[in-house]
């Protein structure tokens, strides 16, 4: 596991294509800059981790392209400390962001293999998400709610219910909704009972799926 100056430079480079494509959260570049993707991809991959493309990460799923990552993190507007839910943790790269953010991340995984692996290696990296669970992220992390802000990286459906029920008030909901592709949709939690959507064009995301572990 080796991360070089030569790795450095194309992850330099590749914050410049993310801030061409309209990325301007310095936090969100920052991050981008010192995470390590290439160790988050099987090594026949390494030589393409910086490109703004996704990848399989095995069991089927992909880890985001990096646009998506930088934009999804730039919606959530994250400060120093607040509690964040990821529904997908997959290759742990889009968590790795988020810890780097400042961030305190709670993440959720229903394919179990991806959860083992990525379990071991975050710490390896000396990133350390608050808490990682194996299980359906259609449920939320109850146990743990409120959270500031809520990410889901999967294409949902639907808006699942448990997540907007765990969201703080004022806080932020990004979710890819759609089945084929996904509009992605912001929603800000008003009070109580009122939620606030915004929509930011469209992705392409492996698929959120029903619980069947
Ligand atoms: N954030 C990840 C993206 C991985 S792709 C990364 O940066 O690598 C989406 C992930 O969502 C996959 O790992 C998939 O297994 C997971 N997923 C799909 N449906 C889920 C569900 N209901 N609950 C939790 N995770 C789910």
């Amino acid at each position: 596991m080796k991360d070089t100056a030569k790795h450095q430079g194309l992850r330099n480079q590749l914050v410049t294509v993310l801030e061409q494509k309209g990325i301007t959260d310095k936090n969100v570049l920052e991050a981008i800059k010192k995470i390590p993707r290439h160790l988050f991809l099987n090594s026949s991959f390494e030589d393409y981790a910086y490109q703004d493309k996704a990848f399989p990460i095995g069991a089927g799923q992909t880890i985001s392209q990096p646009y998506t990552v930088a934009f999804q993190s730039q919606l959530l507007e994250v400060q120093k400390d607040h509690k964040v839910l990821e529904i997908g943790t997959g290759s742990g790269y889009q968590t790795a962001v988020l810890c780097m953010m400042g961030a305190k991340v709670y993440s959720v995984e229903r394919q179990n293999e991806l959860f083992k692996t990525t379990s071991l290696l975050l710490p390896k990296l000396g990133i350390r998400p608050k808490h990682l669970s194996f299980g359906d992220g259609y449920k939320g992390l109850e146990n743990y709610a409120p959270f500031d802000s809520i990410i889901v990286t999967a294409g949902a459906p639907i808006i699942p219910k448990p997540l907007m029920a765990q969201l703080k008030v004022g806080g932020r909901l990004v979710i890819p909704l759609g089945e084929e592709h996904q509009i992605m949709t912001m929603l800000i939690r008003k009070n109580e009972t009122q939620f606030e959507k915004h929509e930011f064009g469209e992705f392409r995301f492996v698929p959120l799926l029903e619980n069947k572990n």
